[in-house]
C-alpha cells in the first residue's frame, strides 16, 4: 500500500438544506467518500471524515418565502432529513455539523476578520441590482434573466444552468426579480472582493504544474480553463438578511457570501468533532503530514480548487487539498436529475421502499459511478446488478460455503488435508486482493475497486465449481475438508474486503461467519488461516434478495407520472422569450388563409400536406399536425399563415409558409384560427 500520510482529513461536500438527497449526490460524492474513508480505517489510519449541512444562501431564503415559513424552519427540516438518511445508508461521517451552528459563525467570521485586517480583500462600491418593491438587493438566485453567453432565458444571477457559465447578476440580459417579479434598478452598494487574480500564479504552480499527473482530468481541465480565462476579483459579501453577518464596521445588513462560508464549514465541523472526542483539531488542518481530500460534484470544482484554496492560503498555516476527486453527473433514465422537476430517486424514499437493501443502492451507484463521464442510472440496470451480481455471485458463493459447512461439519471449520496445486493457487491469489482493491481505491477508481471485490467472490465461486465438494463427498471425501476450509477463508476475506462498499452486508456476513470484527487487510495479505480450524460459524441467512420485475415496474411508473406532471407544468408555463422591437414584429407577414385541400405526406406520421388559399394565390404548406387532425377535418378551416417564412423542403415537399398552432399540455394541437369573417389574404397585425 502507498498510504503515506500520518493522518487524513476527508471532506464530503456540504449538502444544501433546501431539499433532500438524491442518487446523483450519492454517486457523485457521498458513496465514494465513504468507501475511501472505510478503506482508510481498515488500514488503521487516523481519519476525520467531515461533513455537515450548508444552511445559508439565497435559495433557502427563497424557499422559506415561498412556503411562508422562516429559513430556520427550512434548514431544520432538511438537516434532520438528510442526516437521518445518510445514517441509514451507512455513510460513516465522524462529524456532521451545520453551518448555522455558533462554532461555524465564529470560525467563518474570524477568517473574514483576519483576512480583512491583513488587507486581503478589496473594498469596492459597485452598482448592484435592486428591487425597489421588495427593498432588497438582488444577487444569485434572487434574480433571473437571459444568459449573456447562451441566450437561455432563465439563467440565475450566479450561474446559467444551461451552459454552466458562472455569472454576475449584473451580466444578465433583462433581469427580473424572483421576489416581486419587477424589473430591478441599479443601486450603489459596498462589498468586499477576494482578488483571485492575485492567486493566479499560486494556482498555476500548485495545480497546473504540481498536480498535472495525479488529479482527475475533468478536475484539472476545469481549473485550467478558469485560469486560462483569467481569474477575476469575486465578491465575498452580499446584501442579505440570511447568513453570517460580515464582522467589520460599516457592513450592517451584509452577510458573507455562502461560498465564502460553506467550505470553512469543514473546519468548523472538524473543531466540533475534536472538542467532542477530546482531540486537537489543528493537526487535521495544519500539519504537513495530514492529507486533505475533498469529495465533491463537478459543479463545485471552482470553489474547492480556486476560491477555498485561496482562503486557506491567505490563512497561511493551512494545508491544501492533496486531491479533489470530483465526479461527473449521474442522469436518471436518460434525463438530467433535477430537484425542481422532481426527476430523481430520493434517498429517503428509497430507504422506505427498499428496507434492508441499502447496500444494493450503494453497490449499483458505485459499479456505475460517473467517474470519468456522465452516466445513467436505470432501474433495469439496478435490478440486473442486484440479481446477477449481488445475488448470483456474492450471495450464491457465501450461501454454498455456509450451507455445506453446516451439512458436512456441523458448522465447524474443518482442517485442511493435503494442499494440491489448485488449492495453493487459490490461496496465493486470495492474498493479492487487498492490494488490487486497495490500489484502485487509492487512485479513486471506485468502480474498478468494486469489480475487483466481485472478482474475489468469483474466485471462490470458480473454486467450488471446479472442485465440486458435493460430488467429492462421495468419490473423494478426503478432499472435502480442504475445499471447505479454503472456501471459508475466502468468505472471511470477503467480509473485510467488501466492507467499504457493502457495510451492512459485511456485518451480516460477519454474523454468518460468527466473527466479531473485520479482519485487517494486512492480515489477509499475509496469513493463510483467517478463520481458524474448529471455529463454529453462525446460522445461514441470505445476504441479498432477488428484486422482482413488479418492483422495478412500480418505480418506472412513478417516474412516468412525474414526467407527465412535469410536461403539463412546463408546457403550460414556458419561459418568456426576450423582448423584440416593433421593427422586429412587423417583419412577420401574417395573413388569413383557408385550407382547401389536405393529404398525408407519405411515409410520415406527423405531416399533412395542405393547400391554403391566400386570396391571390394558393400555397402548399407542410404542417406537423397529422397526429391531431385527419385530412378531411381540416379542409375548410380558417388559419393564420406566416407567409414570408423562407420556403423549405420537408420530406421532399416544398413548404411555402407556416400555420400558427398552439400545443396544449397533453400535446394536442389547436389551430390559431381567425374569425369566420376574416378574408383570405388579408394581413394580420
Ligand atoms: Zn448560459
Amino acid at each position: 500500500m502507498t498510504l503515506k500520510a500520518k493522518r487524513y482529513t476527508v471532506t464530503a461536500a456540504l449538502p444544501y438544506t433546501n431539499g433532500p438527497i438524491h442518487i446523483g449526490h450519492l454517486a457523485g460524492v457521498y458513496i465514494p467518500a465513504d468507501i475511501y474513508v472505510r478503506y482508510l480505517r481498515a488500514q488503521n489510519k487516523d481519519v476525520a471524515f467531515i461533513c455537515g449541512s450548508d444552511e445559508h444562501g439565497v435559495a433557502i431564503s427563497i424557499r422559506a418565502k415561498k412556503e411562508g415559513v422562516t429559513p430556520k424552519d427550512i434548514i431544520d427540516k432538511y438537516d434532520t432529513m438528510i442526516k437521518t438518511s445518510f445514517q441509514q445508508l451507512g455513510i460513516s461521517f465522524d462529524n456532521y455539523s451545520r453551518t448555522s451552528a455558533p462554532i461555524h459563525h465564529e470560525t467563518a467570521g474570524d477568517f473574514f476578520k483576519q483576512m480583512h485586517q491583513e488587507g486581503k480583500f478589496i473594498e469596492q462600491t459597485t452598482e448592484q441590482l435592486y428591487d425597489e418593491e421588495a427593498q432588497q438587493y438582488l444577487a444569485d438566485r434572487f434574480v433571473t434573466g437571459t444568459c449573456p453567453k447562451c441566450d437561455q432565458p432563465e439563467a440565475y444571477g450566479d450561474q446559467c444552468e444551461n451552459c454552466g457559465s458562472s455569472l454576475n447578476a449584473t451580466d444578465l440580459i433583462q433581469p427580473k426579480s424572483t421576489l416581486s417579479g419587477s424589473i430591478p434598478a441599479l443601486k450603489a452598494t459596498k462589498h468586499w472582493f477576494l482578488p483571485l487574480d492575485q492567486y493566479e500564479d499560486f494556482i498555476k504552480e500548485w495545480i497546473l504544474e504540481g498536480h498535472k499527473n495525479d488529479w482527475k482530468s475533468n478536475v484539472y481541465g476545469q481549473v485550467k480553463s478558469w485560469v486560462d480565462d483569467g481569474l477575476k476579483p469575486r465578491a465575498v459579501t452580499r446584501d442579505l438578511d440570511w447568513g453570517i453577518p460580515v464582522p467589520v464596521e460599516g457592513a450592517e445588513g451584509k452577510v458573507l457570501y455562502v461560498w465564502f462560508d460553506a467550505p470553512i464549514g469543514y473546519i468548523s465541523s472538524t473543531k466540533e468533532w475534536a472538542a467532542r472526542e477530546g482531540k486537537d483539531w489543528e493537526p487535521y488542518w495544519k500539519d504537513k503530514e495530514t492529507e486533505l481530500v475533498h469529495f465533491i460534484g463537478k459543479d463545485n470544482i471552482v470553489f474547492h480548487c480556486i476560491i477555498f484554496p485561496a482562503i486557506l492560503k491567505a490563512g497561511k498555516e493551512y494545508i491544501l487539498p492533496e486531491n479533489v476527486p470530483a465526479n461527473e453527473f449521474l442522469n436518471l433514465e436518460g434525463d438530467k436529475i433535477s430537484t425542481s422537476k422532481n426527476w430523481a430517486v430520493w434517498l429517503h424514499e428509497y430507504l422506505d421502499e427498499f428496507p434492508g437493501q441499502e447496500d444494493v443502492l450503494r453497490y449499483v451507484l458505485t459499479a456505475n459511478a460517473p467517474e470519468t463521464k456522465d452516466n445513467d442510472f436505470t432501474w433495469k440496470d439496478f435490478q440486473t446488478r442486484n440479481n446477477s451480481e449481488l445475488v448470483a455471485i456474492i450471495g450464491n458463493f457465501v450461501n454454498r460455503a455456509v450451507v455445506l459447512t453446516h451439512k458436512y461439519y456441523e458448522g465447524n471449520v474443518p482442517d485442511c488435508g493435503e494442499i494440491l496445486a489448485q488449492d495453493q493457487a487459490v490461496l496465493d491469489e486470495l492474498k493479492l486482493f487487498p492490494k488490487r482493491v486497495g490500489g484502485s481505491i487509492e487512485k479513486y477508481r471506485f468502480r474498478e475497486a468494486s469489480q475487483e471485490m466481485l472478482n474475489l467472490t468469483r474466485l471462490g465461486n470458480k473454486y467450488l465449481a471446479d472442485e465440486e465438494p458435493w460430488k467429492r463427498i462421495k468419490d473423494a471425501p478426503e478432499r472435502v475438508p480442504t475445499i471447505m476450509h479454503i472456501a471459508l477463508q475466502i468468505a472471511t476475506a470477503l467480509s473485510s474486503i467488501c466492507e467499504p462498499f457493502l457495510p451492512h452486508s459485511a456485518e451480516k456476513l460477519r454474523t454468518i461467519l460468527n466473527i466479531d470484527r473485520p479482519l485487517s487487510w494486512q492480515v489477509i495479505e499475509e496469513e493463510s488461516s483467517l478463520l481458524p480450524v474448529g471455529h463454529t460459524i453462525g446460522k445461514q441467512q441470505l445476504l441479498f434478495e432477488k428484486i422482482e420485475d413488479t418492483t422495478i415496474e412500480a418505480q418506472l411508473t412513478k417516474l412516468k407520472q412525474t414526467k407527465v406532471a412535469n410536461e403539463k407544468e412546463t408546457k403550460s408555463l414556458p419561459p418568456q422569450k426576450r423582448l423584440i422591437t416593433f421593427e422586429d414584429f412587423i417583419k412577420l407577414d401574417l395573413r388569413v388563409g383557408t385550407i382547401i385541400a389536405a393529404k398525408k405526406v407519405k411515409k410520415t406520421k406527423k405531416l399533412l400536406q395542405l393547400q391554403v388559399d391566400l386570396g391571390e394565390e394558393v400555397r402548399t404548406i407542410v404542417s406537423g399536425i397529422a397526429e391531431s387532425f385527419n385530412p378531411e377535418e381540416v379542409v375548410g378551416k380558417k388559419v393564420t399563415v406566416l407567409t414570408n417564412l423562407a420556403p423549405r423542403k420537408i420530406r421532399g415537399v416544398e413548404s411555402q409558409g407556416m400555420l400558427l398552432m398552439s400545443e396544449d399540455a397533453e400535446g394536442n394541437i389547436v389551430m390559431v384560427s381567425p374569425d369566420q369573417g376574416a378574408k383570405n389574404g388579408f394581413p394580420i397585425a
